[in-house]
């Protein structure tokens, strides 16, 4: 049995917002991952089969290795056509933010969607979701933005709209945010959610494959070499690698090659914090995971501009990678004495 999580005002207040219009557009963060993709999708087709006219709109392209979530599915990419996508966004009547809790978060879509007057709804599993939203269902205990779809559509009375490709897109999300259910965001009825995914034959062993398990050669290459030759392990606890953009260029970088690349060096023995910085046109963007007790999304807050999850964040660092790194270093010496009272105490 899975527990009912959403509040019922809300509930009601998001379910009269749906009736009232016909026209939706839903909306996640930029550089979507499996989660923000896969939990739009799953939405937009349970919409569509209550009969609305609901569409994906992305901030901008998405990674190669994701598009087998979208096969059959007809989204808009905001960066490749501003213009259609700010007209079906200043036509619309109601907007969904999924998967991000601020307006920041969609880049250069930020003012299409602010100068909006129409409702806006927020799906989202981030801590603190800014206070702009006119229904909230913001759940920062629950595994992924995906499941809370489940559990909506559940809790709505929807489940008749969930089919074979909505179970997928949920199924590739909730996998995604969890590490496969490994990381300590799945926690029982995670499981009981995919049980019942399965139940609508999914090809459970595919979506594996190609959301966890598949990659092109370049990015192989590049993340072989930034852990040969980028990677420094401080103190025999934390880890910094760093890539510039002349590395990028020799490894071809596209969007996405770089993905999970963070979360190695955390199967080195001890080392339970590590970093990412990676050279991006306009800033340095830096991703952290941790283990154990170090919150990492406060850390991307304080200093990064960011935020996230504790054991999962990033941020963006405006200024040259040597500076970003005599930053990680003074980041480092501060972990470093709360690491040391924390023993003390
Ligand atoms: P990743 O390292 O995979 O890019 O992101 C890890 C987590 O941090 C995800 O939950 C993502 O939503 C969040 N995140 C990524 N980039 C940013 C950012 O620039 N600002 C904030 N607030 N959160 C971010
Ligand atoms: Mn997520």
């Amino acid at each position: 049995m899975i527990k009912r999580i959403i509040d019922s005002s809300e509930l009601s207040k998001f379910k009269n917002a749906v009736e009232r219009v016909s026209r939706i557009v839903i909306t996640c963060h930029k550089k979507a991952d499996g989660d923000a993709i896969g939990s739009s999708l799953a939405l937009c087709l349970i919409l569509r089969k209550l009969s609305k006219n609901a569409i994906v709109i992305i901030p901008d392209q998405l990674a190669d290795s994701l598009t087998f979530v979208t096969k059959g599915i007809d989204y808009v990419t905001f960066s490749r056509n501003e213009v259609m996508a700010g007209n079906i966004i200043r036509n619309t009547q109601l907007i969904m933010s999924l998967d991000y809790n601020c307006f920041d978060r969609v880049d250069r879509m930020k003012s299409c969607i602010e100068q909006s007057r129409v409702p806006k709804v927020l799906i989202d599993h981030h801590l603190n979701p800014d206070n702009v939203f006119d229904v909230t269902i913001s759940h920062p205990e629950i595994s992924s933005t995906s499941e809370l779809v489940y559990r909506l559509a559940t809790e709505a009375g929807w489940l008749n709209c969930i089919d074979k490709q909505v179970a997928s897109c949920i199924f590739v999300g909730i996998m995604t945010d969890t590490g496969n259910l490994a990381f300590s965001s799945s926690y029982p009825e995670v499981y009981h959610v995919m049980s019942k995914l399965m139940e609508y034959g999914i090809d459970k062993p595919y979506l594996y494959k190609m959301a966890m398990d598949t990659v092109p050669l370049n990015s192989l290459l590049l993340q072989s070499y930034a852990l040969l030759n980028k990677m420094k392990i401080v103190d025999d606890k934390y880890a910094l690698i760093t890539l510039d953009k002349s590395d990028l260029e020799k490894y071809d970088y596209k969007t996405g090659d770089t993905e999970r690349l963070v979360n190695k060096p955390l199967s080195v023995k001890n080392v339970f914090w590590s970093t990412f910085m990676r050279e991006d046109p306009n800033c340095i963007k830096v991703s952290m995971r941790s283990e154990g007790t170090l919150a990492v999304d406060k850390l991307c807050a304080r200093y990064f501009n960011g935020g996230g999850h504790k054991h999962a964040a990033a941020g963006e660092f405006y200024g040259t990678m040597q500076e970003a790194v005599d930053l990680y270093y003074k980041i480092v010496e501060q972990v470093n004495n709360e690491e040391h009272n924390k023993n003390e105490n």
